[in-house]
C-alpha cells in the first residue's frame, strides 16, 4: 500500500467542504493510505473569519435556513451527495436532543445557549453560532477518515513551500516541516502588506506623525483595535458595504449602546456615552440593498440563461465578451423572474396578462427599444426594473443649492434607506425576492460561462459582477438598516452622499472627504472594506516566497489574483503548470464559487469542491506520467 500526503494551507470553511468531498469520493484512490494535513493558526473548520473568539454581536449575512455544508440531490456533481442538516435544522436537532455530539461551547456559553433556544429558520445567526456549526462539521468529516487514512491539524502558519522531485516540504512558522505529495492553497481573504498600496501607506504616515489623527486601513473589522477612537471624535468613513455594517455594530452596540423598539417600526438608539461620530460616504453613497422578507409564488425556473443559450452564443461568436454577450442574458433572465412574480403576485401593479407580456418578452433582447416599449405598455414606472437604477439608486439633482447641499444629501440617503426597507423588509413586494433568486441563479451558471469568456470578458466579469451582485443580493439583514437609521436619527451617523472620495488635506492637516456638497474634514479616516489584495501585495510569507521563486504568478488581466488552470492547478513562471500544487478561494483567479451554500439550490461551491476533491484523488494515479512528461519537456528546454 502506498502512502499519499495532501497538505491544505488554510483550514476555513472551504477546506472543510473539500475534505468532506474527498471523504465522499474516497474510493477513487485505491491501495493507498491517505494522510491529510490541515495548517491554520485559527481553529480548523471555522478558520479566521468564523472563529468562535469574536464579538457576539456580529452576524452571518444569511438566514439560518440558507446555510448548509452538506450536499443534497440538487447538486450537480460527479461525487455522491451526502445529505446533512442545514444550520437551522442542526439547531433544531440540538433543541430536540437528537444531536449526539453537541459542541461543548453550546452547553457552557450562555449567549450561544440562548441563541440556540430562540433561533428561527429566518433569523440571521451570530458568527459564533456558525463557528460551532462549522467546527462540528469539520469534526464529523475528520471522523469519517478511518485507518489507514489519517487527518492531522497543525495549528500553525505555513511560511514556505520547497518543491522536491516527488515530495515537497511545507515549512511552518514553528519550524515544523510536513512532507507533501500534493499541496492545496485555501487561504481565503488575504491581508495586505503595510506598504502594498502607496496611498494607504501615505495616509497611515500622516496619522502616525500626529497625536490627534487616526487612520484605519482596509482590513477585517473584527480584528481592528478602535480603542484610540474616543467618544465624540469625528471619523470619516469610506465605504458602506458589509465592513461598514460590522463597524457600526462594534462602535455603537459594541460599546454599550442599545436599540429599543418604539411604537412605530423604527428603533430608538440609547447611547452609552462612548460614541464617536461617523461621517460616511462612498461611490454609490448608500448601503447595500437590504435582505428581503417576502416569499415568491411564481416558479423560479430558468428561461434564458441556459446552458444551450450559452453554448449557442459561443458557437456564434467564439470567445465571449461578458458585457456584450452574457450580461444581457443575465439581465433578461433576472427580469423574467422579476416580472413573472410581479404579474403572478401583484396583478394590481400591472396592465394586461402575463401570457401576452411573456409572449412579447420572449422575443426581445433586454437592451433594446422593443423591451422598453413593452415594459412601458404593461408596467407603470414605479414597478419597472432597471439594473442601472438598481446599481446607482441615488440620482443627485445638479446643481445642488450650496447652503443646503450637505443636509440635502444626508436626507436623500436616509430616504433611500427608508424606501429600501419599505420594499424589501415587507411581505408585500415579492418581485424583489424573485429578483434576488434570478441573480443567484445566474451566479450558479457563471462557472460554466467563465470557461467560454475571452480574457477581456473574464476581466469584465471579475471587476464588475462581484460588486454588483453583493450590492443587490448580499446586503445586510433589514434590522441592521433599521439600526443604522436609529443611529442617524440620534446624530451619531451622518451620510455624505454618493461620489465621495477621501484623502488628506495638507493645508488643514486633517483627513478630508470630497463630497458633492464640498469638502468635509475630520481627524480620523476609516476605510470600511476588506483590502483588495493580490498575491503580490499580500502580507502572507508563503505567497511572497512562492511568488519570488516563480511557483505562482498573477493571472493575466490585472486582477492580481493567482493564475490557475481550470483544474485549479497553479501556473508558475514561463506558464509551467505545477500539477501537485492546487489553489482555490478568494485570492485565486478564474471564477470563484464562494463558500457557503444554500441547500437544495445546486450551489456552486459544492460542485466546485467536489471537482477539486476528485482531481486530488485521481491525480496520484497519473502523477508519474505527468512527471515523466514534465521532465521530458524540461530536458528539451535545457538542450534547446
Ligand atoms: C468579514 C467577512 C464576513 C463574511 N460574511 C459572510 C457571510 O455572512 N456569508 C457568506 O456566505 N460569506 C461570508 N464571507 C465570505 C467568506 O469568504 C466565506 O464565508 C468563507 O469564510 C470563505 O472560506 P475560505 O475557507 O475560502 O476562506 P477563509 O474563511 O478566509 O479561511 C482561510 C483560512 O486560511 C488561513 N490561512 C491563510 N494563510 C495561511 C497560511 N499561510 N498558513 C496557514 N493558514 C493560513 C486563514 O487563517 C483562514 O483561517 C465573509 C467574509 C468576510 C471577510
Amino acid at each position: 500500500m502506498t502512502e499519499h500526503h495532501i497538505v491544505f494551507i488554510g483550514g476555513g470553511p472551504r477546506t472543510a467542504m473539500i475534505l468532506e468531498r474527498i471523504s465522499a469520493n474516497r474510493s477513487l484512490l485505491e491501495d493507498t493510505a491517505l494522510h491529510l494535513h490541515v495548517v491554520d493558526p485559527f481553529p480548523a473548520g471555522a478558520g479566521r473569519i468564523w472563529r468562535e473568539d469574536q464579538s457576539p454581536l456580529l452576524k452571518l449575512n444569511s438566514r439560518a435556513a440558507d446555510v448548509s455544508m452538506f450536499t443534497d440531490d440538487s447538486v450537480q456533481c460527479l461525487g455522491p451527495a451526502r445529505p446533512g442538516p442545514a444550520l437551522d435544522q442542526w439547531v433544531q436537532l440540538i433543541r430536540d436532543g437528537q444531536l449526539p455530539d453537541v459542541p461543548a461551547l453550546l452547553e457552557t456559553d450562555p449567549l450561544l445557549r440562548a441563541e440556540v433556544v430562540g433561533l428561527a429558520s429566518g433569523d440571521f445567526p451570530t458568527r459564533r453560532l456558525q463557528s460551532c456549526y462549522l467546527r462540528w462539521f469539520f469534526a464529523r468529516v475528520q471522523a469519517s477518515f478511518t485507518a489507514p487514512d489519517t487527518i492531522e491539524v497543525h495549528q500553525d502558519t505555513a511560511v514556505d513551500l520547497l518543491p522536491g522531485q516527488r515530495t515537497h516540504r511545507v515549512i511552518l512558522a514553528s519550524g515544523e516541516e510536513i512532507l507533501a505529495d500534493q499541496v492545496v492553497l485555501v487561504q481565503g481573504h488575504l491581508d495586505a502588506a503595510s506598504d502594498a498600496d502607496e496611498r494607504t501607506a501615505q495616509l497611515a504616515a500622516h496619522a502616525a506623525g500626529s497625536d490627534h489623527l487616526g487612520y484605519i486601513a482596509p482590513g477585517y473589522t473584527n480584528d481592528i483595535d478602535f480603542q484610540d477612537l474616543t467618544a465624540g471624535t469625528e471619523a470619516l468613513v469610506s465605504g458602506m458595504g458589509l465592513a461598514f455594517t460590522d463597524l457600526f455594530v462594534l462602535l455603537f452596540e459594541g460599546r454599550g449602546g442599545r436599540f429599543e423598539p418604539t411604537e412605530s417600526e423604527a428603533l430608538e438608539y440609547i447611547p452609552s456615552g462612548q460614541e464617536p461620530k461617523l461621517l460616511v460616504g462612498s461611490r454609490r453613497g448608500v448601503p447595500y440593498h437590504s435582505k428581503i422578507r417576502s416569499s415568491t409564488i411564481a416558479p423560479l425556473t430558468s428561461a434564458y440563461l441556459t446552458e444551450e443559450a450559452i453554448i449557442q452564443l459561443h458557437r456564434q461568436h467564439g470567445e465571449l465578451d461578458f458585457f456584450a454577450h452574457i450580461w444581457p442574458l443575465i439581465a433578461k433572465e433576472t427580469g423574467f423572474f422579476y416580472y413573472r412574480e410581479l404579474f403572478s403576485a401583484h396583478r394590481e401593479h400591472v396592465k394586461g396578462s402575463w401570457a401576452d407580456f411573456h409572449a412579447a418578452y420572449d422575443s426581445v433582447s433586454w437592451y433594446s427599444p422593443e423591451r422598453s416599449s413593452l415594459i412601458a405598455e404593461f408596467v407603470p414606472p414605479e414597478h419597472r426594473l432597471e439594473f442601472e437604477q438598481l446599481e446607482f439608486p441615488l440620482p443627485v439633482p445638479r446643481p445642488l443649492r450650496a447652503e443646503l447641499a450637505g443636509a440635502q444629501l444626508d436626507a436623500m440617503v436616509r430616504s433611500h434607506i427608508e424606501e429600501d426597507l419599505r420594499l424589501r423588509d415587507s411581505p408585500d413586494h415579492s418581485q424583489f425576492q424573485a429578483l434576488f433568486f434570478g441573480l443567484l441563479r445566474s451566479f450558479v451558471t457563471l462557472p460554466l460561462v467563465h470557461e467560454l469568456l475571452s480574457q477581456e470578458g473574464r476581466t469584465q466579469l471579475a471587476s464588475w459582477w462581484p460588486g454588483f451582485f453583493s450590492f443587490v443580493d448580499s446586503g445586510p439583514p433589514a434590522h441592521r438598516l433599521h439600526e443604522l437609521l436609529a443611529l442617524h436619527r440620534a446624530g451619531f451617523i451622518k451620510f455624505l452622499g454618493p461620489e465621495t472620495s477621501f484623502g488628506f488635506d495638507d493645508e488643514q492637516q486633517s483627513f478630508r472627504a470630497e463630497t458633492l456638497a464640498g469638502p468635509i474634514h475630520a481627524p480620523w479616516l476609516i476605510e470600511a472594506r476588506l483590502p483588495t489584495t493580490g498575491i503580490s501585495t499580500s502580507n502572507d510569507p508563503l505567497l511572497a516566497s512562492l511568488l519570488r521563486r516563480g511557483l505562482i504568478t498573477e493571472e493575466p488581466g490585472g486582477s492580481g489574483k493567482m493564475h490557475i488552470t481550470s483544474l485549479r492547478q497553479v501556473i508558475g513562471r514561463d506558464s509551467k503548470i505545477y500539477r501537485w500544487l492546487f489553489a482555490t478561494g478568494a485570492g485565486v483567479g478564474r471564477f470563484q464559487a464562494g463558500a457557503f451554500s444554500r441547500p437544495h439550490a445546486n450551489s456552486a461551491p459544492f460542485a466546485d469542491s467536489d471537482a477539486l476533491a476528485r482531481e486530488l484523488l485521481s491525480a496520484p494515479k497519473t502523477m508519474s506520467g505527468w512527471e515523466l512528461a514534465g521532465s521530458i519537456a524540461e530536458h528539451h528546454r535545457s538542450i534547446a
